[in-house]
């Protein structure tokens, strides 16, 4: 790369520059935008923007498809007298991984393994005809950025929003208005229907099987488990993932309750602003006045996604059936907001609004429950629904997944040498192992958003006071926790 660069004229390379969107006219040369909102007018674009190319997208061509297979790569030095591997590159091959090592010069050797990304082979039962993308976009900090990561989807995922620099809060009643930069954290508002496609896409054709909704799970210490399908089938499991949501069928199998009701809920939605963008660049803004907060977060220049928190009264359950009464609901919630929030809603995609209670599991049903049993375990909303006060239920989800494909990957590995007897022992191990990881994590980050959530409700002023003192020494404040890093599905976390 650098051999290259030599080659070109000086300030030919421009640094710190993400392409978002292309747009191509027959009338006019191509502009290229840029996620900080510049834009450059060109007269010829070569898109060499690698396998999540924007420009690709641009001229209609489709993302490559995932590869069952994944490649770790390193350079190691050898100072001194340097390595003893000579000119010769090796290879050394099992039935799931492939080891490489080829010399680059008497110091430095490259090595590369290759392993299957889908070792055990897995099947997603979902109740819907279609992937669930309910809720409109949500907010992914750091954590669940390294997840992604870890999941081999975050750089095609990251191309589709732009980053968020500054959380803006402002009271307009008052006419206070606080700006906070988000400093190290990696923030951008993501589209569920994106995030859930990118994840169906890395998954081996067939593995998603739409149309079966889950009612139990009969678990035995001594056989595989069974799952029950509406449609009177059973499935046979070596391990079962519940990851089913707030009513998990999975989690009542072991015996859990249903996460409680808060006294909030949310409407929330899209607004396309096309042509010249929105006005709200890369921040957060969330206007609040003392009964609710209405935030907007950019998906990219031109989509905004906005959500109204309020608190819930007993006509949403039919309001939250019907778009049309939502839209209504929601303009009747604002009226008293500033004109352009009016506009907003006016103007959102109606098929993409939904109207949401809040519901969170307790930390305390966390901390004594148990959370798996023999070869079932539960994951995301199954396992620690939490309110959205803190913005983090699905990157923790994401996190339980990585955990849970990692504890799975060293259990399986070499698991066809022995008994299946050997083999349940080892799934229980594991789950055990994900489940002691993963829960003073959820406990922490459950009990944080309880908190956030009683500084955010109208209560009482002293009783804010001590929560915001126990944020600000036990959990390192509202935001805490989103440097968190669940580590790779390969390896233990260092
Ligand atoms: C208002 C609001 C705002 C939020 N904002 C954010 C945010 O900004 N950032 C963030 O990280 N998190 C946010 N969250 C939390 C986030 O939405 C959830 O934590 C996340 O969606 C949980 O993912 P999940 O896969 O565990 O459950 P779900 O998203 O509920 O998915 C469960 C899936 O299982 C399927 N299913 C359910 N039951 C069955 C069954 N019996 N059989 C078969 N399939 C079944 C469903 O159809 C669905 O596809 C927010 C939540 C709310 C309510």
């Amino acid at each position: 790369m650098e051999t290259l660069a030599h080659a070109l004229p000086l300030d030919a390379i421009r640094f710190n520059c993400r392409a978002i969107d292309v747009q191509i006219s027959p009338n006019s040369f191509p502009i290229v935008h840029l996620d900080d909102g510049t834009t450059i007018y060109s007269k010829v674009v070569v898109g060499c923007d690698g396998v999540n190319s924007i420009v690709a997208e641009s001229l209609g061509v489709r993302a490559p498809s995932f590869d069952s297979m994944g490649r770790i790569r390193v350079v190691t030095t050898y100072p001194g007298k340097g390595h003893d591997f000579g000119n010769k590159s090796s290879r050394v091959t099992s039935t799931q991984i492939v080891l490489g090592r080829i010399p680059i010069n008497h110091n430095l050797v490259h090595w590369f393994i290759t392993y299957s990304r889908h070792g055990v082979k897995s099947l997603v039962l979902e109740r819907g005809e279609l992937l669930r993308s309910e809720g409109a976009a949500l907010a992914m900090w750091t954590n669940g950025w390294r997840a992604l990561d870890a999941l081999g989807v975050g750089e095609t995922l990251r191309h589709k929003s732009i980053p968020i620099h500054t959380v803006t809060d402002v009271c307009f009643e008052e006419g206070r208005q606080r700006s906070i930069p988000i400093g190290r954290d990696e923030v951008r508002c993501l589209k569920r229907s994106d995030l859930m496609e990118t994840l169906g896409e890395s998954l081996p054709p067939e593995t998603i099987r739409f149309n079966c909704k889950v009612v139990g799970v009969t678990i035995s210490p001594f056989s595989h488990s069974a799952v029950h399908l509406e449609n009177g089938t059973t499935i046979s499991a070596k391990v079962v993932l519940g990851c089913d949501g707030v009513n998990s069928a999975v989690a009542k199998s072991l015996g859990l309750r249903n996460p409680c009701f808060d006294s909030f809920a949310a409407i929330r939605g899209f607004t396309s602003y096309s042509g010249k963008g929105h006005c709200i660049g890369n921040q957060i803004i969330r206007l609040k006045n003392d009964r609710m907060v209405v935030g907007r977060l950019p998906v990219n220049h031109n989509l905004v996604h906005w959500f109204i928190s309020r608190a819930w009264v007993p006509q949403d359950c039919e309001i939250s059936k019907e778009p049309k009464l939502i839209k209504e609901a929601a303009l009747g919630a604002i009226s008293k907001f500033p004109d352009e929030i009016t506009e907003m809603v006016k103007s959102c995609d109606q098929s993409c609004l939904s109207l949401t209670q809040y519901r969170a599991r307790s930390p305390w049903e966390l901390l004594v429950r148990t959370l798996h049993k023999h070869s079932v375990t539960l994951a995301g909303d199954a396992m620690h629904a939490m309110g959205p006060y803190t913005g983090q239920g699905c990157a923790v989800g994401l996190e339980d997944s990585v955990v849970l494909g990692r504890c799975l990957g060293l259990a399986m590995r070499g698991c066809h040498e022995e008994s299946e007897d050997q083999t349940r022992v080892r799934i229980s191990m594991a789950l055990e192992r994900y489940v002691k990881e993963r829960k003073m994590r959820v406990i922490r980050m459950a009990s944080q958003t309880y908190l956030v959530g009683l500084l955010v409700k109208p209560s009482f002023s002293p009783l804010k006071l001590i929560v915001l003192v126990v944020l600000l020494l036990f959990f390192g404040g509202l935001q805490g926790g989103t440097q968190y890093d669940c580590g790779t599905l390969l390896s233990p976390k260092s």
